[in-house]
């Protein structure tokens, strides 16, 4: 009998096969295709490819402000295909995790179909593969939720994209989450007319108010139809060209057709297939697996980790998860996940991101003070014409600690890997605020709300952030007379 056997090699199962072999288990990696997960697969790495194809035809059509004339950006969705390949292909290569797995022994069955709990302590993969380990790792990761609604068939999914001949005319995205704003964004970008539904009141529901507001006031600029409030989505037919959705908004029926339908209405626990009644391996009423601090499931000697236990679904807490779970699984129940400060965000356009509690939460239970500061007032936005946008931090009149920190704009996502560092190390706002970031960069607005914040609470803040970011320009002056 194997130590540890990991079902499902995403990061979580990758990094939890890792660290089991490294404090010296005899570990089996079984999964059911690729080496890598969704993330190295179908997930960020190749979504970001696309993302960044769409931010270069926005860029290209930006030359212009610049004196440089270019004819209008022509995309060719199977070049750019052919790209994402390439790109998904050199991020495995160079991942420093499978010569990790082969350097420590760790015996991988990749392409081993999927893997079903035959007991508690056995497995067997499609293929005709058995197993028997001491425990048991579950890192399978999740799949995009289906709707149980006639003619769900016909529509599509994300991953759908990788399969695309070219760039559908028109596209239904039904669910405004994170995945569905990307794929409204970049194909809105490819040039695909897009309708965006959202059952809620508005899109990006575990946003901040006030970022949902903006991108959705951003995406109906940039052209993209969002449609908020809609009540329950009834069906799909099949049309000529493509799909028809029937759904009712305020108590009305009502239709919207398009090419292609993508639904992305949030992500269910990949468990169908692993009978995890046969382990007695309990699920919550969502499907995910159930977990105590330590990542055991209702069967002591299983664990889980990942995307598969439903919490926060993101590559780094994935593989946070990973590593907790095969630490207690071969030292037993040691280490718990703690609540770590997570910074989320999405490249689209705009970026939006955020670290720690939206407004409304930290309300809830704080006195606060809310600073914000806008993209068109801060210089390297206003240089490289990326003006839309705003920096919201929320910080505790008590404490002076901040809370949580909401950005849309330019590198959003980038910004708020600063103020996550500065949430983690616990900073006052005005140390925050008297810390010279360059100038003029995207980060530099942290300091500029942070002070704006520091103000408000009466504390003490330095001249440079005192007088914003221009005081980077004037030290430079009396350096160099
Ligand atoms: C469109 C999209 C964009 C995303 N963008 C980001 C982002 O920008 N940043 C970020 O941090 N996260 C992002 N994510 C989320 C991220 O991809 C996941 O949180 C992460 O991959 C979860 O890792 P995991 O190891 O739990 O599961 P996965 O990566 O899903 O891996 C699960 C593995 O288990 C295998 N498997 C499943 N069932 C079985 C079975 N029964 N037997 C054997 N093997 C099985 C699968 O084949 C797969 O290899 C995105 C996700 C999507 C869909």
């Amino acid at each position: 009998m194997t130590d540890v056997i990991v079902i499902g090699a995403g990061p979580a199962g990758v990094v939890a096969a890792i660290r089991a072999a490294d404090l010296g288990a005899h570990t089996v990696l079984v999964t059911r295709a690729e080496f890598g997960g969704m993330a190295a697969n179908d997930g960020p790495v190749p979504v970001r490819t696309l993302a960044h194809a769409a931010r270069l035809i926005r860029e290209a059509r930006q030359l212009g402000q610049c004196g440089i004339d270019v004819s209008e950006p022509v995309l060719d969705y199977p070049r750019l295909l052919t790209r994402v390949r390439e790109v998904v292909d050199d991020v495995r290569a160079r991942s420093s995790f499978r010569p990790q797995i082969d350097s420590l022994g760790v015996t991988v069955h990749e392409h081993a179909g999927i893997a079903r709990f035959v007991d508690k302590h056995t497995i067997e993969g499609e293929g005709g593969l058995r197993l028997q380990a001491e425990k048991i790792i579950v890192c399978t990761g999740g799949a995009s939720r289906r709707l149980s609604v006639p003619g769900f068939e016909l529509t599509n999914t994300h991953s759908d994209a990788w399969g695309l001949t070219s760039v559908p005319p028109s596209m239904l995205v039904i669910g405004a989450g994170a995945t569905g704003v990307q794929v409204a964004s970049i194909f809105n970008a490819f040039g695909s007319r897009i309708q965006l539904f959202q059952t809620g009141p508005r899109i990006l529901p575990s946003e901040d108010e006030d970022v949902s507001a903006a991108v959705a006031a951003a995406f109906r600029e940039a052209g993209i139809e969002v449609y908020e409030n809609i009540l329950n989505i009834e069906s799909f037919e099949k049309t000529q060209t493509g799909v028809r959705m029937i759904f009712s908004r305020d108590v009305v029926q009502e239709t919207a057709e398009a090419t292609l339908a993508v639904v992305a209405v949030g992500w269910a626990a990949n468990a169908a297939g692993l009978n995890l009644a046969a382990a007695s391996v309990e699920t919550d009423h969502r499907g995910f697996v159930k977990v105590d601090e330590y990542l055991r499931t209702s069967t002591p000697h299983i664990f889980a980790a990942g995307d598969i236990t439903g919490r926060l679904m993101l590559v780094p807490q994935a593989i946070q998860d990973g590593f907790v779970a095969a630490t207690n699984a071969v030292r037993g129940p040691t280490m718990t996940m703690g609540d770590p400060v997570s910074p989320i965000g999405s490249f689209t356009n705009p970026e939006y991101a955020q670290v720690g509690l939206t407004e409304a939460k930290a309300r809830q239970t704080y006195d606060v003070v809310v600073a914000v500061v806008r993209f068109d007032s801060t210089t390297r936005t206003i240089i490289d014409g990326r003006k839309m946008g705003f920096c919201k931090l929320i910080v505790d009149r008590k404490t002076c600690r901040m809370l949580g920190c909401h950005v849309v704009g330019e590198r959003a996502v980038e910004i708020i890997q600063v103020a996550a560092i500065a949430i983690t190390t616990r900073m006052r706002v005005d140390e925050l605020a008297n810390v010279p970031l360059s100038f003029p960069t995207y980060a530099g607005i942290l300091a500029r709300v942070a002070a704006k914040a520091a103000r408000e609470l009466n504390l003490k803040v330095s001249w440079q952030a005192h007088e914003a970011e221009n005081t980077g320009y004037m030290l430079r002056e009396r350096k160099n007379p």
